[in-house]
């Protein structure tokens, strides 16, 4: 790996961030604060959040063993993705390398932010050549993005090209999680003392049902989330979602519970699935979703919104050619997908 501040944007590495009251004031012994201009009524909300969110994360370290400072928290892990962007890349100057089809929001920030992007095709079983990618690089490669299970795909990326592109390549790798609850593979958070250019982004918003709340998460070296922590908005996690995040993690039992039954659910769905006239093939998944190739996607998409059902047609993406990416929902709303689709074919 270069050394971080190679790979770090100079005024960045050299930003004196914002200083919050509740930055220059940390203790909980005070009971009178006057230092934040905040209205004395209307409590609890009437004070600002704790800019660092340490109960949230002292509580998420416990769960995914690692240590707070190795944690960002943010508005969702799209702002974990743009703020690396920001940290990370000279606009006009610097790219990143990405696997094609993946999560749209890479290409979004990296447009938003000028950066360009440069996408490397997945093969016919929706894996990578770690060889291929670290072609893709030069000079002024500052991320290379994987997500494994990868989304829309649903599949685990191979674990020893993961491992080769971390060792392989001299800028950040940021290895996107939101699907890792479902999967079997082990998450790479156990390695992450192994990896300095590892960035691992997880979320709230699929396993743990918390989409609504917006809270995002990404784990890495303390000089890594010092920096993002540096940039960030000073209070970007909200005082409700803080508490709701910290209720969620409380019931961890229950997660688990979902987890299981959507795996379970998963199976067989996609056993239904392969069984419609509609379908060609079911693409194996490990996530809380699947693809599939069926006889026409866009007519197959309209006929479901008709019915009041709606999932998402990935016919323009590459390599996903006539295909519809399913959610896996309950029993009931899974049986009534099928039921729906085996009608289709009689209009
Ligand atoms: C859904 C999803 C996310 C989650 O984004 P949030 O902003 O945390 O809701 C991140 N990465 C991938 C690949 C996803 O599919």
């Amino acid at each position: 790996m270069k050394p971080l501040e190679e790979l770090t944007r100079p005024n960045i590495w050299n930003l004196k961030p914002y200083s919050s009251a509740r930055d220059e004031y940390k203790g909980i012994t005070a009971s009178v604060f006057l230092d934040a201009n905040e209205n004395p009524y209307n409590a609890p909300t009437n004070r600002y959040p704790d800019p660092l969110q340490w109960d949230l994360k002292h509580e998420l370290a416990r769960i995914k063993k690692t240590q707070p400072e190795n944690i960002f928290l943010g508005n969702g892990s799209d702002e974990a993705i743009d703020l690396v962007f920001r940290a990370f890349c000279e606009p006009g100057v610097d790219n990143v390398v990405a696997i094609d089809p993946t999560y749209g929001m890479y290409q979004v920030c990296a447009d938003v932010n000028n950066v360009e992007y440069r996408k490397v095709l997945l093969n016919n079983d929706f894996q990578f050549s770690a060889d291929e990618l670290i072609a893709a690089t030069d000079n002024h490669t500052k991320l290379l993005f994987l997500c494994s299970p990868n989304n829309p795909t649903g599949n685990d990326l191979l674990r020893s090209e993961i491992e080769k592109i971390i060792n392989g390549f001299e800028g950040l790798v940021i290895l996107d999680e939101a699907y890792n609850d479902f999967s079997k593979a082990p998450s790479f958070i156990e390695e992450l003392d192994k990896y300095p250019n590892l960035v691992i982004l997880q979320t709230f918003s699929k396993a743990w049902a918390s989409a609504g709340i917006r809270l995002g998460m990404a784990f890495a070296s303390t000089d890594i989330i010092n920096i993002l922590n540096k940039i960030k908005y000073p209070y970007n996690v909200n005082q409700l979602t803080q508490q709701q995040g910290m209720e969620i993690l409380h019931k961890y039992y229950e997660i688990e519970r979902w987890v299981k039954t959507l795996i379970e659910e998963r199976k067989t769905l996609m056993k239904d699935f392969a069984k419609l006239k509609v379908v060609e093939k079911v693409y194996p998944s490990d996530a809380n979703f699947f693809l599939a190739k069926v006889t026409d996607a866009s007519k197959i998409y309209n006929y479901l919104v008709g019915e009041g059902i709606i999932v998402r047609n990935r016919n323009n993406i590459a390599l996903c050619g006539n295909c519809l990416r399913i959610t896996v929902g309950t029993r009931v709303e899974n049986n009534k997908l099928i039921e729906t689709l085996k009608q289709f074919h009689m209009l």
